[in-house]
């Protein structure tokens, strides 16, 4: 088979769904999945969409004049977080029956789809909690400074003295936590389920409540992104066994956010200026689970 027949072919198996009859298929390395492309140091090539003329996107739906039918892309300030999901139309609140704690908000679809999903797990005997839900630009800001100046400490120390480099300091904060600007909690359609460690998700309840998610969350609509690093997804955060994305809005969106990012935009925050050395966009935005589809 010709080379392009090939990458033709595994271009569609990569977009395949999670549903099991595929995982054969997904368990292939890609050879062309988006993240095999990263280049690690190279950040000044990122690659970004063709709209990185426009400097100051509009706060509204950029294309609301759009073809009639056509889905409107969604702004890149929202896509970074800038919006208040306390007063916004497509936004609510997490049932309080499933939140942690108060304050927690995700888009409507999204949400409603998460209620069913806590609902159909409830009678098969598993409880599912939501710890964390949408996050503003501030708050990913608040988290990642804190343990950029050492506030919050990471693996027992303070970073700017166990980690002086500041590039290295930000790998080190993104084994876990996003960039502000780049990370999935801005859009409302990714959630953090029962436990932040994946030590709960190994054993007992926590097991149960994993393999009851990887068994059903597809069904409503909900996929793994960041899955067990290695040949399918060689780039990104460590595993996440609690956070779940709601693809049916989040693929949209991360494609919106692809096309409209450009590295001078993720700025704002106490080392912002790694961004482009690291490659956060090809490396950790691109690098998710490539069995996750929108389907
Ligand atoms: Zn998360």
């Amino acid at each position: 088979m010709p080379d392009r027949a090939i990458i033709v072919v595994t271009i569609i198996l990569g977009l395949a769904s999670c549903s099991p009859g595929e995982t054969s298929f997904n368990s292939e390395p890609s050879t062309a999945s988006p993240t095999s492309e990263a280049r690690p140091g190279e950040g000044t090539q990122l690659s970004i969409g063709t709209n990185d003329r426009n400097e100051e996107p509009p706060l509204a739906a950029s294309n609301a004049e759009g073809e009639p039918g056509e889905p409107q892309a969604i702004s890149l300030d929202r896509l970074m977080g800038s919006l208040d999901p306390r007063t916004d139309g497509e936004f609510t609140a997490i049932p309080a029956n499933l939140a942690s704690r108060q304050g927690l908000y995700g888009r409507k679809e999204a949400v409603d789809s998460l209620t069913r999903m806590a609902d159909a797990a409830r009678k098969d005997g598993v409880s599912l909690t939501v710890l964390s839900a949408f996050r503003s630009f501030s708050d990913q800001k608040r988290i990642w400074e804190d343990k950029w100046t050492g506030s919050t400490r990471v693996e027992g120390g303070r970073l700017p003295e166990t980690v002086p480099d500041p590039a290295r300091r930000a790998l080190k904060i993104l084994e876990y936590s996003s960039m502000p600007g780049t990370s999935r909690h801005h859009w409302g359609t990714d959630f953090d389920l029962n436990s932040l460690e994946s030590e709960y998700f190994a054993s007992g309840d926590g097991r149960r409540v994993y393999e009851w998610l990887t068994a059903n969350a597809e069904t409503f609509g909900f996929c793994q992104v960041y899955s067990p690093k290695g040949a399918d997804r060689p780039e990104g955060y460590n595993e996440e066994e609690w956070h779940w994305s709601y693809m049916p809005l989040a693929s949209q969106m991360l494609a919106d956010y692809l096309t409209q990012i450009s590295p001078e935009r993720i700025s704002g925050f106490k080392g912002s200026e790694t961004a482009g050395a690291i490659d956060v966009v090809n490396r950790y935005v691109r690098g998710v689970n490539p069995a996750c589809s929108d389907t």
